[in-house]
């Protein structure tokens, strides 16, 4: 399989080469060239399989130059029960109105993005064995990819991780998760600004092109491919975990931020997994919520960003959203590199001649979710079905019960855990006790490693300038 790049100007990849890159040359976002189509032969014989079996079908029809075996002890290696919790790694359960929880977050950092960012760790030092190279990952968080990163990557051979966070944004738990590692290639970065500005110094960094060869440059956010392919395995998981045959249809409700996860989602979608609805889940933050309903996306700046109680989706230019528009606008590398000129200029576009097949053809729609909404669906659940979910969750429980048609299965994706979020549980439902794996205990009380920064990227160019010997 090749990987080509939404905008049109980069030469065709292989899997082992996009895996390591950040955005393109040319500035847009690799994938495959085509989704390969599962027929329903396959779909039967993969219904039955573990999550190591299912991921090793999906992802060896995209990884084409990883060699079998090696890619298999890759992925027997990361979704174990040790990391995850359980052997079934995305377990689903049902409320008592029938929607549905694909639990996502039982690996290392409580969130969703463990379940990609494990993988990554260990394909990064793999692949980087194999070419025998070395790799500065600089990455923005604002919050949960921050952590699956660095656990990802804490003590791995060759790979230095520099990882900004908006400075005071993040839940005391989230900054202590990250700040306490003491591992010497691991450099936490605060900003004086909001995540959006971190993404911008990262993308800046990444677009000097001197700079980044120099520092063998890579990153792990959401554009990240690999992290894409690897949440592609739990869509198809819980599609099965959820119906008793293929002729069953399903709809994934996903709270959004980025667009990565539901992206997935989309892709599963377009190789033939029955899934009926998309339903894009935002907060407050909610340029993408505009653009299913309207067909208009108009990011915002981020002093027109909220701060939010599900902080992981304060996000107003949704980095992997590209990938859709590209296929959107039937694969025109010319229309997309308008488009997001358009985008960079702060004016955005306007797609509402698309919205048949936005909503038809790729099945997707979309609500939005407040504060108020948060707190009070999160205390519903936990008096009407002693379930405890976190802020995240609780945007997609909310949109999904809104939204949801008669005879529709949803199932709601768990991004993140409660106790990753106890001042809004608490908010929510009172000073209850919160359940917190036992490798988290006390965490805030460790001592923390961090470096606070004006909002320059001059100032992290000197950080990683002074930590990594240049090629
Ligand atoms: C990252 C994150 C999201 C948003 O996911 P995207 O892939 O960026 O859309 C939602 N909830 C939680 C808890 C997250 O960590």
């Amino acid at each position: 399989m090749h990987y080509i790049s939404t905008r049109g100007n980069t030469p065709k990849m292989q899997f082992s080469d996009v895996l390591l890159m950040g955005l393109a040359p040319d500035g847009g976002l690799m994938l495959p060239e085509h989704y390969p189509q599962i027929d329903k032969a396959t779909l039967d014989k993969w219904r039955t399989l573990s999550y190591t079996e299912l991921a090793f079908e999906i992802m060896s029809l995209f990884a084409t130059d990883i060699p079998k075996d090696d890619l298999k002890a890759l992925i027997d290696k990361t979704y174990t029960k040790t990391a995850f919790g359980n052997d079934d790694i995305t377990p689903v359960r049902t409320l008592k109105d029938g929607i549905k929880i694909l639990e996502l977050s039982n690996g290392p950092t409580l969130a969703f993005k463990d379940i990609a960012m494990q993988f990554l760790g260990n394909a990064f030092e793999y692949v980087l064995k194999q070419k025998n190279e070395r790799l500065t990952i600089i990455g923005a968080t604002s919050g949960d990819t921050g952590s699956a990163a660095e656990y990802a990557l804490r003590g791995k051979d060759n790979i230095t991780v520099f990882m900004m966070s908006p400075h005071g944004k993040m839940s005391q738990f989230q900054r202590a998760q990250m700040y306490s590692l003491m591992d010497d290639n691991i450099h936490n970065i605060a900003i004086n600004g909001m995540f959006d500005d971190c993404q911008d110094i990262v993308k800046a960094l990444q677009q000097d092109a001197d700079f980044k060869a120099k520092y063998s440059l890579g990153t792990v956010n959401s554009i990240n491919w690999g992290r894409i392919l690897a949440q592609i395995v739990y869509y198809f998981k819980g599609y099965f975990a959820s119906t008793t045959d293929n002729s069953q249809k399903v709809s994934f409700c996903v709270p959004s931020g980025n667009f990565g996860n539901i992206c997935a989602g989309h892709i599963a979608r377009e190789m033939g997994l029955p899934i009926d609805r998309l339903i894009v889940a935002t907060n407050e933050n909610d340029v993408l919520n505009d653009f299913f309903q309207t067909g208009k996306y108009i990011p915002r700046t981020s002093d027109k960003t909220y701060v939010t109680s599900s902080p992981s989706m304060d996000i107003s230019k949704a980095s992997n959203f590209e990938r859709f528009i590209y296929l959107l606008v039937s694969k025109d590398s010319q229309k997309l590199n308008e488009l997001w000129q358009d985008v960079g200029s702060g004016k955005g576009f306007d797609l509402k001649d698309l919205l048949c097949d936005i909503s038809g053809k790729y099945g997707f729609t979309s609500g939005k979710s407040t504060h108020a909404d948060r707190l009070a669906t999160i205390k519903s659940l936990y008096e009407g079905d002693n379930d405890l979910i976190d802020p995240h969750t609780a945007d997609g429980v909310k949109v999904a019960r809104e939204v949801r048609l008669d005879d529709e299965m949803i199932v709601v994706a768990e991004t993140a855990l409660p106790a990753k979020f106890s001042e809004t549980i608490v908010e929510a439902v009172g000073d209850i006790d919160i359940t917190r794996p036992e490798h988290t205990q006390d965490i805030e009380i460790l001592p923390q490693k961090v470096v606070v920064l004006e909002n320059k990227a001059e100032l992290v160019r000197a950080q990683i300038e002074k930590f990594v010997t240049p090629n």
